[in-house]
């Protein structure tokens, strides 16, 4: 173990920010001014980049280009494009992803598909506690299929890999408690039982190194608004390994999946390669923002990225520890098995999360009792840090939380 200098005080937060090689890449991002942003793991921020290529896209590749920026102003690839400059940030090859539709309508073609290739077997594997959607999408799916999804607790799921599982459906880092999964030993025993793993990377994606070739992953999918910053609603991205890709049979056969959709035919012809994860029309706008988004990490090392990311979620940890009382850890000391996150719990967690965010430190809450503070390397501060947990000990100190406004909860939290 290497043992940092205590940060306890504002200076010393600082410095860490003055000795930052990432320093830079705040100035890839407008941040209102007054607000520590510690929620780029639900929506991330908008990068400087987005708003004059949107401007651009909207005056003259809509406006003047109109049909013809499909080809002129090169729409009609942007899937594969986005798709491509997304792989090389999850360790996948430039033709193992492309970018569309939501996270979890792509879980539900790769789900599909999977189960397809295992025709013997009917059930898939989940864990519990996972992100809503994909246990839904699952049981959904197992619905149509005649299968059945069993979701387990974490630490059942690799015991309960054998020959009858078709699929391991997890998600690499935990959106609740950012606690990492081991994706190369999952998925080697799951290889191993001839099964097959579909990786969620919500919140891997532009957060920390994936290698998703080097662990021999079968399927991922993610979603393009969190750690990406690509908007909100910004499209998914979906990856499928080469070596699957000319067996794979997704279910939604939409005509950009068809091997020569301009050719108008009534009979579907599967598109080769990663282009017949494509169902219908892009969203062309989102694709723009989300492409020009990733400009954000153009020259970022993931390892210095994640070697931030660690360094944070340690300063927060840290500081908490030492201000705080009353709060329980949701997520890992072991920043190894912890991703950009970190989750407290309080059971006035709605509402001092509501004073908190009235002072400009924006995180989210999580049902029942966790607040979320999500730490993304490129734009958060080390005095971000440090101001957060000084203004969180100022809202227990003085209460602020109990004030009636506080209690009311919103449609979105
Ligand atoms: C955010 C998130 C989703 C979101 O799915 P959408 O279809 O984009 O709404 C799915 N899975 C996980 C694990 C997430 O964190």
């Amino acid at each position: 173990m290497t043992t940092r200098p205590k940060p306890v005080t504002h200076e010393e937060a600082a410095k860490l920010d003055g000795d930052d090689p990432l320093a830079s890449c705040r100035d890839r991002f407008l941040l209102p001014p007054g607000v520590i942003y510690l929620d780029g793991n639900s929506l991330g921020a908008l990068p400087r980049s987005v708003a004059p290529r949107m401007q651009r896209a909207i005056e003259q590749e809509w406006g003047v280009g109109l049909i013809r920026s499909w080809n002129d102003a090169d729409w009609y690839p942007a899937p594969q494009r986005v798709g491509g400059r997304i792989a090389a940030l999850v360790g996948a090859a430039a033709d193992e992803v492309v970018c569309a539709d939501s996270t979890s309508v792509n879980l539900f073609k790769v789900l599909v598909a999977a189960l397809r290739m295992r025709p013997g077997r009917r059930r898939i594997i989940g864990e519990l506690g996972d992100f809503p959607t994909d246990g839904y999408v699952a049981s959904g799916v197992a619905e149509l299929m005649s299968a059945e999804f069993v979701a387990l607790e974490t630490d059942a799921v690799p015991d309960a890999i054998d020959e009858r599982v078709a699929i391991v459906s997890l998600t690499h880092v935990n959106y609740k408690t950012g606690r990492v999964h081991d994706m190369a030993g999952i998925t080697r025993r799951a290889h191993a039982a001839g099964a097959l793993v579909v990786w969620d990377l919500c919140h891997t994606a532009g957060a920390m190194p994936c290698d998703l070739n080097g662990c021999d992953a079968d399927f991922a999918v993610g979603c393009g608004y969190k750690y990406l910053n690509g908007g909100p609603g910004a499209p998914a991205f979906v990856y499928v390994a080469k070596r699957h890709q000319s067996e794979l049979r997704q279910p939604l056969k939409g005509w950009h999946g068809h091997a020569r959709p301009f050719a108008f035919v009534d009979g579907y012809e599967i598109a080769p390669g990663i282009d017949r994860m494509l169902v219908g029309t892009a969203s062309q706008l989102s694709l723009i923002a989300l492409e020009a988004a990733l400009e954000a990490f153009d020259g970022v090392d993931m390892v210095a990225l994640r070697r931030k990311s660690v360094a944070l979620t340690d300063l927060f940890i840290r500081l908490t520890d030492q201000e705080l009382a009353g709060f329980g850890l949701a997520s890992p000391r072991d920043a190894a098995q912890r991703g950009s996150q970190v989750s407290l719990t309080h059971a006035q967690g709605y509402a001092i999360m509501q004073a908190l965010i009235e002072r400009g430190v924006i995180g989210d809450y999580r049902a029942p009792d966790i607040l979320r503070f999500g730490f993304a390397a490129l734009y958060v501060k080390f005095v971000d840090v440090w101001n957060a947990v000084a203004t969180l000990k100022d809202v227990m100190a003085t209460k602020a939380w109990m004030a009636p406004r506080f209690q009311q909860r919103k449609a979105v939290t």
